[in-house]
């Protein structure tokens, strides 16, 4: 049985990628590509390609398993992915110091209208500490978020739910009273372990995938009084 959304709402924890913002097809896969140039690699992944790929969560796991793939010889694989990682995570700073990533549409709204209904505000990303700080920086006033953790802080990436879990204990607030805001399988199966109740807004890459056990699934935030934003902004005390 899959959590009831709690009532009255004690916090909300969102994602980041494809949740807060559109960032994977765009900012990512972007990123990626001008580092695979930058290298003289002759790889390059369309959108299509990466929707693959993005079944791999962490961006470093996902080139580990892609080079290993393509057939580089396993000694070499651990520290050229690292170095490409590292250059497409600078690339993909710049692309979120540029503005290049904004929110997705419905977003702002609903952290405002959260915010001032006074609820708890979190994030649980498996995405890099160095990139998700200036985002959230660029896209939300400061301290909108009470407890920002990243793939960084957490040993094992979603689906484990140990982001979800240390989450809610820096917050102080129980998993019943809790939901989490995700775009993808993955990131509800890393809600559900933690117990937390957890509502979808899928995206291009993501609507196809099982959502089972999600309080309830949205193709968008925003859209005329039927996206998520309004649901979840109405569960807020
Ligand atoms: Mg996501």
């Amino acid at each position: 049985m899959s959590p009831e959304p709690p009532h009255p709402l004690g916090a909300v924890i969102f994602d980041v990628d494809g949740t807060l913002v559109d960032s994977e097809r765009d900012g990512h896969r972007v990123a990626f590509n001008a580092a695979f140039a930058a290298a003289g690699l002759p790889y390059h992944w369309d959108v299509t390609e990466y929707g693959r790929l993005l079944e791999i969560t962490g961006g470093y796991h996902r080139l580990a398993a892609f080079l290993a793939e393509a057939g580089h010889h396993p000694s070499e694989v651990p520290a050229l992915a690292e170095r490409l990682h590292a250059d497409k995570t600078a690339r993909f700073r710049d692309l979120v110091a540029h503005g290049h990533i904004p929110a997705r549409p419905g977003v702002p709204e609903l952290v405002r209208e959260l915010g001032a209904a006074g609820v708890p505000l979190a994030v649980a990303t498996t995405g890099s500490r160095e990139w998700v700080t200036p985002l959230l920086r660029r896209l939300f006033a400061r301290d909108t978020f009470a407890v920002v953790l990243t793939g960084t802080e957490v040993p094992a990436l979603k689906p484990d739910p140990a982001v979800y879990d240390t989450v809610l204990a820096r917050l102080g607030v129980p998993a019943e009273r809790a939901l989490a805001v995700e775009d993808s399988e993955n990131g509800l199966r890393a809600a559900l372990g933690a117990g937390l109740a957890c509502v979808v807004v899928t995206n291009d890459y993501t609507r196809q995938q099982d959502f089972t056990g999600s309080a309830a699934v949205f193709d968008q935030f925003d859209g005329a009084g039927t996206g998520a934003g309004v649901f979840i902004a109405g569960l807020a005390p």
